[in-house]
């Protein structure tokens, strides 16, 4: 027998939340699949969305492997190519590149391209991490122009504090956008973002390209709402079992450090996950984990392979019984935030030992 811990893949709850994102999106929405679907499946992730408007990847690699695996709908590569090759490959595989950057331009001219690839311009609108600001626009456009090989579609942008509620600086980085005509229209919307009004002035800025990436995974992008409050569906559940179970007299402690220490005979169980599954380390006393019908509180330290929970109050546990980590039962939300992280850090972080299953018969 293998170990049970896995992942299981509601691949209808991902269609289900594309689906609301569709609803709110303005007009046509790329499913970010990136960092291998954010941990749910590069390959797996673009079938299941198969009617998907696009998809958008962080790096020219993860295109080709979509490629490589039949995906034909159009890929967006939100980093663009990192040199003249990419920028080959791309052409050769009808990918859409970000340009962010003049020497990604001078690579594009130093390639000898077949056909003309199509990308989105990126603005720096207040992230001040990639991107051109205003005032470099025009000579962009026109040295991107004399290069003949290239076809602006969309000007980009991505917003800092799209999660906050009634954030200024959101505000900001709309009204920088709004500030010039652009004869090309806009991608600027995250998930967070596709839930924000984006009005300037009265003026409604509207995104031809949307880019929700976490809400599909059923995360809240949101710090005021939680994931079923948007409708949002969790689409992994993280799941192991109960290995041992056995008790512990009042005053002993438990785990590395002997971190916590029984206040009451306590009922231990022993779980089958750890750090080395990509459970998070920091997760502290108290975070819940889903047995078998019950919440019971984690208790002692995380282990590598292992994490002991009280099961005092949960009398009816069993060796053998289902633990659900995150996902139907436990918001991911709620675990991410007592370990201080996001369920994007905590869905990437899931490591190969974790073997990914589909929930239902249903084929992704
Ligand atoms: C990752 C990413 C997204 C998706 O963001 P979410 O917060 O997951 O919706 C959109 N745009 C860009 C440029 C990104 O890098």
């Amino acid at each position: 027998m293998t170990r049970s811990t896995h992942a299981l893949i509601n691949w209808s709850h991902l269609r289900h939340n594309y689906g609301i994102a569709k609803q709110l999106a303005d007009g046509e929405a790329y499913a970010v699949i990136k960092a291998n679907g954010y941990g749910h499946g590069l390959v797996a992730c673009a079938s299941a969305l198969s009617e998907a408007d696009g998809f958008a990847v962080a790096c020219v690699d993860e295109a080709l492997a979509l490629r490589k695996a039949g995906i034909q709908r159009p890929i967006l590569v939100l980093q663009g190519a990192y040199d003249s090759e990419e920028w080959q490959q791309a052409s050769e595989h009808n990918l859409k590149l970000v340009v962010h950057h003049r020497h990604q331009l001078e690579q594009a001219a130093a390639a000898k391209l077949k056909h003309k690839v199509v990308c989105f311009l990126k603005v720096n609108s207040g992230m001040n991490r990639v991107g051109f600001h205003l005032a470099e626009v025009d000579s962009t456009l026109a040295y991107a122009e004399s290069l003949g090989q290239i076809e602006f579609e969309c000007v980009m942008s991505h917003f800092a504090t799209a999660d906050e509620p009634d954030s200024p600086a959101f505000k900001q980085q709309l009204h920088y956008m709004a500030q010039r005509p652009w004869h090309l229209p806009f991608s600027l919307c995250n998930s967070a973002a596709i839930f924000r009004p984006r009005l300037v002035e009265g003026e409604f800025l509207s995104d031809a390209i949307s880019r929700p990436g976490i809400m599909l995974y059923g995360s809240s992008p949101l710090q005021d709402k939680n994931a079923t409050e948007l409708g949002l569906k969790p689409v992994m559940s993280l799941r192991a079992e109960l290995i041992s179970i056995h008790a512990m007299a009042q005053g002993e402690s438990i785990g590395y450090g002997g971190t916590w220490q029984a206040s009451r005979e306590t009922q231990v169980g022993v779980v089958a996950i750890g750090y080395g599954d990509g459970y998070p380390r920091h997760a502290p006393n108290g975070t819940p984990v889903w047995v078998s019908g019950a919440i019971c509180p984690l208790i002692g330290r995380v282990s590598m392979d292992m994490i002991t929970v009280d099961l005092t109050d949960h009398p009816n546990a069993q060796i053998g019984d289902t633990v659900e980590l995150w996902g139907e039962h436990v918001d991911v939300d709620q675990v991410a935030k007592l370990c201080g992280t996001i369920g994007y850090e905590l869905f990437c972080q899931i490591t190969p030992r974790v073997r990914r299953l589909a929930a239902s018969s249903e084929q992704a």
